[in-house]
């Protein structure tokens, strides 16, 4: 008998909670509210929700207690479980840094040579200083100078007196799944993650409209790249156009500025809710 649910583990509260609730509901997967705070399940989509603190995440998944689950790389390389690495989501972005005192001297990894560092991370930190031929005491407990820690703007350490001097780990949300999940389980993992990709190219691109007078069209359909070409539909003003394409979120203010220098008038950009190549 093929199981024909997928158990998924996410964040029960925490940095990632609203966004991997977000990522579910914009896939079209819509929670049960109920009591439970530990489990719920989907109505229509053949799901359960587990929630969970983001540390015991990859055992739950090792373990196939989860069949699946969305949880920061960092943690998926310190514990270092038996999962498989899936997807990577776009959100909850960070790094794992070295800091030190802001008025220490820092010139290079050589400078860590037999400081103590504080951690949460032991093993990231160890293959860091490892591959860096740094030798390091590592204290997993706060109180040293050196510290390595998940930073994202910086701000925080700033305004402890620390500065940024190394980054171990770039990290970002991840989806995650056991290694031995049968077909039922596999084909629903399929499903999911093909709207999971929807959602991260739509939320990687923008749809534009502009009117162009019909002498700048090359130029202006030369700077879109469209996801086949542009499309071009005749205003009711003589001599002008509507041009609608496919924007990326990466170079958009530059191809903006670029449209506007080459006549384009009245461009609007509207996000796009799903986006399936
Ligand atoms: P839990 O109670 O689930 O154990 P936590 O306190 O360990 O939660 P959070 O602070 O909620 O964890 O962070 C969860 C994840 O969010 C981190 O492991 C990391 O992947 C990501 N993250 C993104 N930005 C930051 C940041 N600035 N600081 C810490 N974590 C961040
Ligand atoms: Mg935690």
């Amino acid at each position: 008998m093929t199981v024909n649910k997928l158990k998924i583990a996410i964040q029960k509260s925490g940095r990632l909670y609203e966004d991997s609730v977000k990522l579910l509901k914009d896939c079209g997967i819509d929670l049960k509210n109920g009591v439970n705070k530990l489990k719920t399940e989907s109505d229509n989509f053949p799901m359960e929700i587990y929630f969970l603190r983001d540390d015991d995440i990859p055992q739950y998944v090792e373990d196939a207690v989860a069949d699946i689950g969305i949880v920061g790389e960092n943690v998926v390389y310190e514990k270092n479980k038996k999962v498989d690495l899936v997807e990577h989501l776009g959100f909850g972005k960070c790094r794992l840094s070295v800091a030190v005192g802001r008025s220490e001297s820092y010139d290079g990894v050589g400078s860590l040579n037999g400081k103590r560092i504080a951690t949460t991370y032991p093993l990231l930190l160890r293959r860091f200083l490892d591959n860096n031929n740094v030798s390091a005491e590592i204290h997993e407990i706060s109180g040293s100078v050196e510290i390595v820690d998940l930073v994202s703007s910086g701000s925080t350490l700033f305004m402890n007196g620390l500065k940024e001097v190394e980054t171990v780990l770039q990290s970002q949300a991840v989806l995650i799944r056991n290694e031995r999940l049968n077909a039922g389980q596999q084909l629903l993992l399929e499903r999911f993650l093909f709207r999971i990709r929807a959602v991260k190219k739509a939320r990687n691109n923008k749809y534009i409209l502009l009117n162009a007078p019909n002498d700048q069209l090359p130029e202006i359909i030369r700077l879109l790249p469209g996801m086949k070409s542009p499309t071009v539909l005749p205003l009711a003003e003589a001599g002008w156009s509507s041009v609608h394409s496919v924007l990326s979120e990466n170079d958009f203010w530059d191809i903006i500025e670029k449209l506007k220098e080459a006549g384009a008038q009245g461009i609007l950009v509207v996000p796009i809710e799903k986006m399936v190549i």
